[in-house]
This record gives structure tokens, C-alpha cells and sequence, in this order.
């Protein structure tokens, strides 16, 4: 199964990434997690990207497909993968297109943008690409990932001004994309539960119905 996951940030994508990505044993690819841990370990890409990402702006599009490209040719989505995060704009589908990759389902979470600020604020994460919210999805052990046993963070971008300047590059930018997947046909949505389970539970169904 070749899927793609949209939705505003903080809909809950990685979150259903992660789950989707356990159950059907395929690679979840991150970009803003490569991203966030490219800043991490000071390599070069995490530092012309930075600034973007601290902004709520999108990182340039020839540098996330470049990104995406070397993770769809590896060994490891020969089987499938999940994408999250990309593409985030239509030169960013259009790219993926003249990859000549399938796509099987386009799957888009719908939260309100009220909701996504009031979540973004209890919201956790770790390295290794799992995410918490103190509140909604709190782990086993306060401030360590149930995952891999690592410290959890805040990211620097869930700052409540730069939710804000992300949720407008999201509906100015990505949203244009529900348009151009539901033309081809394969946009699946979901709308996105206040509890992660009945989500989950949502998206599994949904998918069923979808990728036959
Ligand atoms: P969220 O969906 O919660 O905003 P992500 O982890 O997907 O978080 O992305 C964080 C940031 O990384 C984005 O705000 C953006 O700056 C950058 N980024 C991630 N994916 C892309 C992409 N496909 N194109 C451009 N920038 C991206
Ligand atoms: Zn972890």
C-alpha cells in the first residue's frame, strides 16, 4: 500500500502514520521529522531549513523532494509506504507524479483550526518520530517516549504565533491539494476525533473501503 497522509499540522497524521504504519508493516516517512532531526544532528540540510521551519513556512520545495526521492528508491517502501507530510504543495505532487510512483489512497484528516491551537499546546515528541499530547495521549513514564525510552520534547515550532503562521501556509499552500487528489480520484477523508482511538478507528475503516 503507497499512501499519503494530509492534513493540517496538528490534525493527527503522524500520529495515524505511526499506527498505519505498525499494523501494515510499511515505512513512515516523516519529512518534518528528517527535517526536525536533520537540525538536530547540525548537518546541512537541518541548516538551510531551519529558519523556514521556525517561521512556519514551508522548507524550498526542490529540497523536500529531493529528501522524499532518496527515501521512495531505498529497499525499505518496496513494499509500501506511508508519507507524511509530502507532497505539501502541487509542485510538490507534481513531482511525486513524474516519480512514477503509485499512489493508492490520499487520506486527509479534517480538524477545525481551533482545535488544532488548543492541541498543539499539550503536544510531546521524540526523535524517533512518535508523538504525545499531555493531555489526549499522554506516555506510560511523564516526558520519555513508550517507544524507544528516549526524552521527549516540545518542538520549537508549536509555539502558538507559529501555529499560526502554519495553519495559513496550510490553507493557502497544502489545502489546494484535497482538490487535486479528489480529481484523481483517490482522496479518502476522515474527520478527525477528539479521542486518537475512535480517529484510529475511523481511518482504519475508511482505508478499507478505499484500497481494495
Ligand atoms: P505539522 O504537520 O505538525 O506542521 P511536520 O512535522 O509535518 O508538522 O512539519 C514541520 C515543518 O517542517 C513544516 O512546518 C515545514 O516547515 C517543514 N516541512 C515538513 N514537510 C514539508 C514539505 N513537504 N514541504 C515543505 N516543508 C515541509
Ligand atoms: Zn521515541
Amino acid at each position: 500500500m503507497n499512501l499519503i497522509l494530509m492534513g493540517a499540522p496538528g490534525a493527527g497524521k503522524g500520529t495515524q502514520a505511526e499506527v498505519i504504519s505498525a499494523r501494515e508493516g510499511i515505512p513512515a516517512i516523516s519529512t518534518g521529522q528528517i527535517l526536525r532531526n536533520a537540525i538536530k544532528t547540525g548537518t546541512q540540510l537541518g541548516l538551510s531549513a531551519k529558519s523556514y521551519i521556525d517561521a512556519g513556512a514551508l522548507v524550498p520545495d526542490e529540497t523536500v523532494i529531493g529528501i522524499v526521492k532518496e527515501y521512495l528508491e531505498s529497499d525499505d517502501c518496496k513494499n509500501g509506504f506511508i508519507l507524511d507530510g509530502f507532497p505539501r504543495s502541487i509542485a510538490q505532487a507534481k513531482a511525486l507524479k513524474e516519480l512514477g510512483v503509485k499512489i493508492d489512497a490520499v487520506l486527509t484528516i479534517e480538524v477545525s483550526d481551533e482545535r488544532i491551537v488548543k492541541r498543539m499546546s499539550g503536544r510531546r515528541v521524540c526523535e524517533c518520530g512518535a508523538s504525545y499530547h499531555t493531555e489526549f495521549l499522554p506516555p506510560v513514564k511523564e516526558g520519555i517516549c513508550d517507544k524507544c525510552g528516549k526524552a521527549l520534547y516540545i518542538r520549537n515550532d508549536d509555539k502558538p504565533e507559529t501555529v499560526l503562521s502554519r495553519l495559513t501556509t496550510y490553507h493557502k499552500t497544502t489545502e489546494p491539494l484535497i482538490e487535486f487528489y479528489r480529481n484523481e480520484g483517490i482522496l479518502v477523508e476522515v474527520e478527525g476525533q477528539e479521542k486518537v482511538e475512535d480517529t484510529t478507528e475511523l481511518v482504519k475503516k475508511a482505508l478499507k473501503e478505499a484500497v481494495k
